[in-house]
């Protein structure tokens, strides 16, 4: 784990976090709490690691021609706060003040649109593979910051929200890892009651 602890400064962006910013986000409702975390992962194509076609399909500059696996992106308007590479670089999209396009339709705990009231954290991997000591690193400091900053009390991945849709990040995340570097943090209650791990 870093030892240089880590800040959000005033405008919701991450202090040394590499800012790549996308289009893809819009304001908050009014009042919205930001109190949950959702853990997602992606790679572009999958299970490549390190190009930037995460960075450009963010940023709707990604050439969906150029990949098979990239020809049905080309419709996409998405986005998420953070990206965590697998050397631990943490690239940030949006402003944590704003609403980035992560979730898609999702329930946490009965409330409905996450986008609304979560930041959203892309892991870059498989969901079928691990992923680096250096992404949990990174992780945890970007955690540690936003629960400094923000009302978070939760983590879910994004396929416990959406569980028809998804299954990112997939069972080669290690919960426990983020969870006791993160004492306040807890997992949701999935619908069937009791956290899944
Ligand atoms: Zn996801």
């Amino acid at each position: 784990m870093s030892a240089k602890a880590q800040a959000i400064d005033g405008e919701g962006w991450l202090l040394g976090a590499r800012r790549v910013q996308s289009p893809n986000f819009d304001d908050r409702p009014l009042h919205a709490s930001i109190d949950l975390l959702v853990v997602h992962s992606i790679s572009l194509p999958p299970g490549e690691f390190g190009g930037n076609a995460i960075l450009e399909l963010f940023t709707n500059t990604l050439d969906c021609s150029s990949h098979p696996a990239f020809e049905d992106l080309a419709p996409l308007r998405v986005s998420a706060h953070f990206l965590i590479r697998r050397d631990g670089e943490t690239v940030q999209f949006v402003s944590c003040l704003k609403r980035a396009w992560h979730a898609g339709v999702s329930a946490f705990e009965g409330r409905e649109r996450c986008n609304d009231f979560s930041v959203g954290i892309e892991l870059e991997g498989i969901d079928s593979d691990i992923f680096t000591n250096a992404q949990y690193d990174a992780l945890i400091g970007v955690s540690a910051a936003l629960t400094a900053r923000f009302p978070i009390f939760a983590v879910a991945a994004h396929s416990e929200i959406a569980p028809s849709r998804k299954t990112d990040p997939g069972p080669g995340f290690d919960w426990q890892k983020l969870l006791d570097s993160a004492p306040t943090l807890r997992r949701m209650r999935s619908p069937l009651g009791g956290a899944k791990s």
